[in-house]
């Protein structure tokens, strides 16, 4: 079977070099194997999603002579595989729902704080500090029946404990130059959203049943998302999914050392086309070679 690849953007803003890096890294390691490269639309959040933004990727790709295959998963159109993979992990009593509203969440950290420093996930953000595991099945469905919004969220513990010592192959480097093979620490991240009442899916969740249903063999992306793979990796065999082989790449930088935003006009995909730069300049500019 040849190997498979993904580029998998989010349409909330316009593609900057570090989104035409790791495209194009994708697309040369899938030629130069003999694998297929898939691009796939991560449009599950629609506050920050515009039809503008998704038209303007496949035009900067197009653009870049970067070839996908059709049809492009729009994630926003299977939400049904991802409740099914939710479901399923409701069933094995892994997911409970949360109600604590954003600001709830950010005074429970404050009066933690207050105690001594509250955790933080690999992202910088405070881990769950709630209690809402602790809900009687009669008060969870009492709020539930009131109408109120809620997350639903993983039970750390008890998945890490009903996964065991669980391990992926690394072919790239995390943040602190770990490489080969790496065992899952997602215990950092706490106790994840995995959906919300709205969307009953989240980041972590579409991506990992879409790396399987498309077949994905091989995640090539930013170093960004090393820690994210140790909660993909715990879903997948709590799901009995298929692990694919990981290369997290560095990071293309701006000039002060910070990571390229979407909103950063200098390094845009657009504004460099428009100041007269060609998909070679490109390609020059995150350090690949020409030919592919
Ligand atoms: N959609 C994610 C992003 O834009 C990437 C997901 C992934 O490669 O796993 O950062």
């Amino acid at each position: 079977m040849p190997p498979v690849f993904r580029f998998a953007p989010s349409p909330n803003g316009y593609l900057h070099l570090g989104h035409a890096y790791s495209a194009l890294l994708n697309f040369d390691l899938a030629r130069q194997s003999g694998g297929r490269f898939l691009l796939r639309i991560e449009d599950i959040d629609p506050a920050r999603c515009r039809p503008e933004f998704e038209a303007a990727i496949y035009e900067d790709m197009a653009w870049l002579g970067v070839h996908w295959e059709q049809a492009v998963r729009r994630q926003s159109e299977h939400i049904a595989d991802y409740r099914c993979a939710l479901n399923k992990l409701a069933r094995l009593g892994l997911v409970y729902p949360s109600f604590e509203s954003r600001a709830e969440i950010a005074r429970l950290v404050a009066e933690r704080e207050r105690q001594g420093p509250w955790p933080r996930d690999p992202d910088g953000a405070p881990l769950y500090p709630g209690a809402a595991k602790q809900l009687s099945e009669a008060e969870r469905a009492q709020l539930m029946a009131s109408g109120a919004p809620y997350a639903l969220r993983l039970d750390m513990a008890a998945a890490a404990a009903r996964a065991g010592q669980i391990s992926w192959t690394e072919q790239g480097e995390g943040p602190a130059g770990e490489t080969g093979r790496i065992f899952t620490r997602p215990q950092v991240w706490g106790d994840v959203i995995l959906g919300r009442k709205e969307t009953p899916t989240s980041y972590h969740l579409s991506v990992v049943v879409d790396d399987t249903i498309q077949g994905v063999s091989e995640v090539v992306r930013g170093r960004d998302l090393f820690h994210a793979s140790s909660v993909h990796v715990l879903l997948q065999r709590l799901l009995g999914l298929p692990l694919p082989i990981y290369r997290h790449h560095c990071l293309i930088m701006d000039e002060a050392g910070h990571k390229l935003s979407k909103s950063t006009q200098a390094t845009g995909l657009r504004e460099l086309r428009a100041a007269g730069a060609t998909p070679a300049d490109i390609r020059r500019m995150v350090g690949l070679p020409s030919s592919g």
